[in-house]
């Protein structure tokens, strides 16, 4: 017999990408950054070590709070820290979405949103993005608690432009919040963040894994309507940030010119790498990310996957029902991209 609930019993484990253990891999699967944190932030580190760690952290991580929203021109009341933006993520579902009501999210995207929903014993129902990975028309499910819109999308790259986004919003107000999850929107062009200002059903969340390189240390945060994040802290932990991950991304976010510097190299190479894998035949739309979305290649993609993997590069094989498979690869340092075109090359 089973002690589980029956939809924990039923439901599969979430898949995050392969972290390898032994030997030396170039990893362009999981959308890590290839360039080290600020300096600042290991200096940040060493100093709670020697002073912080015998007394539980700031609940709210204010000094954080008060970096973020000097930054994004809100109050501090506006930002909620977490565990990584995958912790708001399920603060968020914690907080909206009861047992047998429904989340929607758009398809093929972030898988996590599923399980998410399948822990709180909600149901899940996916929109199919257009050919051209713009909005469905009807996104919105009668009857759901919670929209996700992953913005930039994974595993695509693609961007749905805010104004489409505040319409989106605009439709379900009244019926349910829009978490525009943006864990990638250092590497576009615009975002959603102003958007918070004049609707209160949308919450904007981040992440400092992939543009501030610390994917190691699991921080980000959601931006809303005081009233939203006066509500969604009621359910979080009550110390969800530890004092070595409060210190560390605050340090992050006060060293804008490392991020700036940082995120332009990404983009350079993204651009290099996306020009390069279409000269090789394969499909990519124009990424706004840290990844690139390669379908219809020269070679199935399973093979690719496996051949790049025995010459010890990782990249991320993804398929999803009806709309086909192809590889997800991150954006490396410039030496590791070019060594993925070589292999590739001779692969192909
Ligand atoms: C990486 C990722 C996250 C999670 O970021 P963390 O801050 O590391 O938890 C959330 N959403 C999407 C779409 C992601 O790709």
């Amino acid at each position: 017999m089973s002690y589980f609930r029956p939809n924990i019993e039923a439901m599969a484990s979430y898949q995050p990408g392969e972290q390898p253990r032994g030997g030396e891999f170039i990893k362009l699967n999981t959308n890590e950054n290839p360039y080290p944190p600020s300096p600042a932030v290991i200096e940040a580190i060493r100093r709670v070590a020697v002073e912080g760690l015998r007394k539980y952290p700031d609940p709210m991580a204010t000094a954080f709070r008060e970096q973020a929203a000097r930054l994004l021109g809100v109050e501090p009341d506006w930002i909620l820290a977490g565990n990584g933006s995958d912790d708001l993520l399920t603060i968020v579902t914690r907080s909206f979405v009861g047992s047998g009501e429904m989340i929607v999210a758009p398809t093929p995207s972030y898988i996590l949103y599923r399980s998410l929903a399948e822990i709180q014993g909600a149901s899940f129902a996916e929109v199919p993005f257009t050919d051209t990975w713009d909005l469905p028309d009807k996104f919105d499910s009668p009857g759901a608690r919670l929209a996700f819109l992953p913005n930039p999308n994974s595993p695509s790259g693609t961007m749905i432009a805010p104004q489409r986004v505040r319409e989106l919003a605009g439709r379900l107000h009244g019926s349910s919040p829009l978490v525009v999850d943006e864990a990638y929107t250092d590497f576009a062009e615009e975002n959603c963040v102003s958007l918070v200002r004049d609707l209160e059903n949308v919450i904007v969340t981040r992440s400092l894994s992939k543009s501030y390189s610390l994917a190691g240390i699991r921080f980000g945060y959601a931006v809303a309507r005081p009233e939203i994040i006066a509500g969604m802290t009621k359910v979080k932990d009550s110390y969800n940030c530890d004092a070595v991950s409060i210190a560390a991304a605050t340090a992050a976010l006060v060293d804008q010119e490392h991020f700036r510097q940082n995120t332009a190299r990404i983009r350079a190479t993204r651009e290099r790498m996306t020009a390069a894998l279409r000269n090789f035949g394969f499909q990519l739309p124009d990424s706004q990310a840290n990844f690139v979305w390669c379908t219809h290649g020269p070679a199935p993609a399973r093979r690719l996957y496996e051949e790049l993997k025995n010459r010890r590069i990782l990249v991320r094989f993804m398929s999803y029902p009806g709309s086909g498979d192809g590889l997800r690869i991150s954006v490396g340092s410039d030496a590791e991209v070019d060594q993925l075109l070589e292999e590739l090359k001779k692969i192909i």
